[in-house]
């Protein structure tokens, strides 16, 4: 369902994730450039907001948990939250919705809701794909953006990037899983890409370009 967006500059983002902010920045300056009317700032006072739990089976019902609880800290704003991971055709699309946690989760099972390390989570994945047989890892990342007002889901939007998981990492920019996901197309891994390369191949990035195509559609 394409809901018509009102004509609103800002746009609060309610995410801590250090990785996704500088992501979020980079796309909003790159808008800025561009003469755009929507502007990304971040959800005042976030960081007093105690986080919700993530409990959902999916991106998207996580995505909108998260916009939809923390657009009740921001009355009449329009709130965006996001959910993001990585998932390996030969894992059974694991980590996915457990990616943020992935390390705690095979070692005490999936009720914690606590985050591991980037470096935990990168063993985990390493060692997950060491027991299978040496051949291409094919897997994806996806990331779900949900836009809440006081408290609804307005809409949602989600982009995906498929790509190769290596057993040994290669760059040092971008975060979590970044130095093991090969992207083909380039020929480079998403750590050694800058942050406007990632944005145009990322998961994160086509989910932001929906989003802002649905602020440019007119009534
Ligand atoms: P969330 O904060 O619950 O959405 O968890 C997202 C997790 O997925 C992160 O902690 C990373 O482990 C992983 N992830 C999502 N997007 C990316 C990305 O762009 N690069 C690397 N890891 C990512």
């Amino acid at each position: 369902m394409i809901v018509k967006m009102p004509n609103l500059p800002s746009l609060f983002l309610a995410t801590t994730n250090p990785g996704k902010l500088r992501e979020f920045r980079e796309a909003g300056e790159s808008l800025r450039s561009e003469n755009q009317s929507v502007s990304f700032e971040m959800l005042p006072a976030l960081q007093t907001i105690p986080a919700p739990v993530e409990d959902g089976d999916t991106f998207e019902a996580n995505a909108r948990i998260k916009a939809e609880y923390y657009s009740l800290f921001a009355p009449g704003k329009l709130v965006l939250a996001e959910d993001s991971g990585l998932a390996v055709d030969e894992l059974g699309g694991a980590p996915g919705v457990y990616s943020a946690r992935y390390a705690a989760m095979l070692r005490e099972g999936a009720g914690g809701h606590e985050n591991s390390s980037d470096e935990d989570n990168n063993r985990a994945l390493v060692s997950q794909l060491e027991r299978l047989p040496a051949s291409t890892h094919a897997g994806k990342y996806v990331c779900v953006i949900a836009l809440a007002r006081d408290g609804q889901t307005l809409q949602t939007f989600t982009g995906e990037a498929h790509g190769e998981l290596l057993t040994h990492p290669h760059g040092t920019g971008g975060f979590g899983y970044d130095p093991y996901f090969y992207f083909p197309a380039l020929g480079k891994t998403f750590a050694e890409l800058a942050l406007d390369e990632k944005r145009r191949h990322s998961h994160r990035g086509a989910a932001i370009g929906k989003l802002l195509e649905a602020f440019r559609q007119k009534p």
